[in-house]
């Protein structure tokens, strides 16, 4: 396998995390390792791969002066071998997502003690940390609190903010992100030139394209392709297939006719349409997972892409993605006995882009309706409205210019993220000074609440509201029904 031939071996092998990589062999060769640190990224970025990496380059039994030199492990000697394939006792892997109470911890922090067994340094490397229960975080902390000058501790996790602060702050800390399709060409031109094949960049291109963006697909499709178990032509209608960007910006902007050319398309260059049908339900089921708020945790797709999603998941209510889960899962049970292959699709395509046009136009019409009652009920129907799980494209398209409204405005070019983030919470509400923002669910607020997104609220608040106006993150109670 590709995949595990080229699993990045060495810090200058690692693709992109630039900073990343730069301090850590710094800190090897200057030998100023730190006892404990925290990976946090999405999935798929190298987290684990670059712990084991520092493993390696800590216990290298390599000279002092190579060491000092490259700041990289020497991948022969058997330090370097044996973590290679997984079978050195002094670097321990624990997943915590199945590892995660108490008793495990507590037999860790037991074993912990001992001396190494073989190298200089014992390598924890906690995986999911965040998964660990609160028992087990707080045993956890007793042990960084005073960990034994051989043990060195690498968290790595996809949702940091779950993390006990305490733990957090014992941690020097690593953000991993996700890779751009340009890098991710530029790591399967590596894999080319040490198989000494020839591929066009061109060609490259198309297959990061169709793998959706993700290292490990991108490889194993570019295995495929090397043992002429696949065609680059007929990538060529997969990377549109993986492309679906457009077409789901056309369905949730309620246009079926763009779409319904995309599947001709697609069908006159062969693509089968169960291929087209699972793509469609990946693609959707992707974008719930980062509705959902565990995009970062599941999802894995280049950068680009995934801020298109964010963006697309943003637009659609949660509803209306159900609803198109329902279609195109119906739509792909009728595809294998279907007399005109693309008719099933297509018959959800039409459907999913007008129910789109149903719903806005009854809240619009609902909405000139309550202009129309007693000023308390419009009040409660604006609170209504403003929930974004139940807002429609059309109004979060072009929302009223107020303050609020400006707020995000001057958030967005900032950073996305937290843009997203107040879109997910109602309105603020301006209390003399105090500014009060109020999210839905408690996990926003946490994000809301991290010290990176508040600097960038904060400033974009001074910027909007004026200066001396202070922000506060209240959660919002829950509405009864009636
Ligand atoms: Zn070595």
């Amino acid at each position: 396998m590709l995949y595990r031939t080229y699993r990045p071996q060495k810090f200058s092998e690692l693709v992109g995390l630039e900073t990343v990589k730069q301090t850590l062999q710094n800190q090897v060769k200057e030998d100023k390792v730190a006892h404990a640190y925290l990976f946090a990224g999405p999935r798929g970025t190298g987290k684990t791969t670059t712990a084991r990496i520092l493993a390696k380059a800590i216990n290298c039994q390599a000279s002092e002066t190579r060491r000092q030199r490259s700041g990289e492990p020497c991948g022969k000697c058997s330090a370097c071998k044996q973590i290679e394939e997984g079978r050195y006792l002094d670097l321990i892997e624990i997943d915590a997502a199945s590892n995660r109470g108490i008793d495990d911890i507590r037999s860790l922090r037991e074993k912990v003690r001992l001396a190494p067994s073989v190298g200089k340094y014992k390598v924890y490397i906690i995986d999911e940390a965040h998964m660990l229960t609160p028992d087990a975080s707080n045993a956890l902390l007793k042990t960084l609190e005073e960990p034994p000058a051989h043990a060195i501790f690498v968290l790595a996790t996809t949702e940091p903010y779950r993390l006990l602060e305490t733990i957090r702050s014992r941690c020097q800390r690593f953000t991993f992100e996700r890779a751009p399709v340009a890098m991710i060409v530029e790591k399967l031109k590596e894999i080319v030139k040490k198989e000494k094949a020839k591929i066009s960049d061109d060609d490259l291109g198309q297959i990061a394209k169709a793998a959706g963006g993700g290292f490990r697909d991108a490889e194993t499709l570019l295995e495929q392709v090397l043992t002429g178990g696949a065609k680059i032509e007929n990538l060529v209608g997969f990377s549109k297939l993986a492309d679906l960007g457009g077409f789901f910006d056309n369905l949730i902007a309620g246009q079926a006719s763009p779409a319904l050319i995309l599947i001709n398309d697609l069908s006159s260059q062969g693509v089968a349409m169960d291929d087209l049908g699972e793509k469609i339900l990946e693609y959707l089921r992707d974008l719930l997972l980062i509705k959902a708020g565990v995009g970062d945790e599941l999802v894995e797709v280049p950068a680009e892409q995934y801020q298109m999603m964010s963006r697309q998941a943003q637009a659609i209510s949660e509803q209306k993605l159900e609803d198109m889960i329902n279609k195109f899962t119906q739509a792909y049970d009728y595809l294998s006995q279907a007399v005109i292959p693309s008719l099933p699709l297509e018959v959800a395509v039409v459907e999913v882009a007008s129910s789109e046009l149903r719903v806005v136009s009854e809240e619009q019409k609902e909405i000139t309706k309550s202009q129309k009652v007693e000023p308390n009920q419009t009040i409660e129907r604006s609170e209504i409205a403003s929930d974004p799980r139940s807002r429609p494209i059309s109004q979060l398209a072009n929302q009223p210019t107020d303050q609020w409204s400006s707020l995000m405005a001057a958030v967005k070019p900032l950073n996305h993220s937290v843009e997203a983030l107040l879109r997910s919470c109602s309105p603020g509400e301006l209390k003399g000074k105090v500014l009060i923002i109020k999210p839905f669910y408690p996990f926003h607020k946490e994000r809301l609440e991290e010290p990176r997104n508040r600097k960038i609220l904060d400033s974009a608040v001074a910027q909007v509201y004026g200066k001396g106006v202070k922000v506060k993150v209240e959660l919002k109670e829950k509405e009864n029904g009636s």
